[in-house]
């Protein structure tokens, strides 16, 4: 299967984009879902943003592997990514995840969690990426999402951070001062809802704001995305598909769709808009699988499409 993954190679001609300097996971994951599908994949945060991300704008990551890691991973980050120069070897396992859908397909446990290589991440930015336009924090320990914030070296850098109910439920503290220093959040129902104990988004998004960031991205599953900003919001609809096969890494897919938008110099709504088309391939198909039919011309049937469902 992970042979499979990285069929196309692209080109980088990406004339006006901004650089996106992505930091997350990077994962061997397991799956286990409600069809009775089970397998090994490449997985991680890290690696689904890329995969996505990188088929619209310039990508550049942070993040570690371990010697176990097969090449055909390795492939996907040379492939998709502009810039692997903060792409870390070490020895040792990589990190490993395993996941279980419980039958609404929403809801999973954690299996497993095998930090491998993860255990003694630390980041370490090259000047590309301290200077970076744009940073995206995908959802990874908060510690390691601050420890790159430390490292940045320019004052106009939007930095967009994806977090998970692990990190709301066990390291609060670190969260609550990363999110006093990012400029949007992203995250979804169930996770904006524990983070701030309010039963609505938009009550959700007001406790946010208050907090720290000004815009706050709540992600609603089929039901597609809504930007909260201080003074408006706007939601998307997701992109109709006809068998829901795997939803692992929608969250870090949507990301990806998310920050290319702001790389071409989009608007945070459009982004919402390119979130939800490039989350949709991803859900088609078994972990990264569905991505491989993610092009630049499927992606702009499906935005189009979404427009028309506004
Ligand atoms: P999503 O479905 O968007 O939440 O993303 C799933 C991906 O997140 C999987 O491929 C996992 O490898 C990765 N993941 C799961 N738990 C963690 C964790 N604690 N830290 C970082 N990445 C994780």
């Amino acid at each position: 299967m992970l042979n499979d993954i990285c069929e196309v190679k692209i080109s980088f001609s990406f004339m006006k984009t901004k650089l996106i300097s992505a930091v997350g996971s990077i994962a061997l994951d397991w799956l286990e879902l409600p069809n009775g599908v089970n397998g090994d994949t490449l997985g991680g945060s890290l690696t689904y943003f890329t995969r996505s991300a990188g088929v619209l704008a310039p990508v550049s990551v942070i993040g570690v592997i371990g010697s176990d890691f097969p090449e055909a991973g390795i492939s996907l980050f040379k492939n998709y990514a502009k810039n692997i120069d903060d792409l870390q070897i070490k020895n040792g396992p990589s990190f490993r995840w395993g996941g279980k859908y419980h039958d609404n397909w929403e809801d999973r446990t954690t299996l497993y969690t095998e930090l491998g290589v993860f255990e003694t991440f630390s980041p370490e930015m090259s000047e590309i990426n301290r200077k970076s336009p744009l940073i995206y924090l995908g959802n990874i320990h908060p510690a390691i999402q601050l420890d790159v914030i430390n490292q940045i070296h320019s004052e106009n850098t939007l930095i967009i951070c994806d977090t998970m109910n692990l990190w709301i439920n066990t390291t609060k503290k670190d969260l609550d001062k990363l999110l006093r220093s990012i400029n949007v959040l992203l995250l979804n129902e169930s996770e904006a809802q524990l983070l701030t104990g309010q039963e609505t988004i938009s009550d959700s998004a007001k406790a946010i704001h208050d907090i720290g960031p000004n815009d706050v991205i709540i992600k609603q599953g089929g039901s597609g995305a809504t930007l909260f900003s201080k003074d408006h919001s706007f939601h998307a609809p997701v992109f109709p598909i006809d068998l829901l096969t795997d939803p692992t890494g929608a969250g870090d897919t949507f990301g990806g769709g998310l920050m290319a938008a702001l790389s071409n110099d989009y608007s945070l709504s459009e982004g919402v808009i390119w979130g939800n088309a490039a989350a949709s391939f991803c859900v088609e198909g078994f972990g990264l699988e569905g991505l491989k039919k993610m092009t630049l011309e499927s992606f702009e049937e499906r935005v189009e499409k979404i427009k028309t469902l506004l």
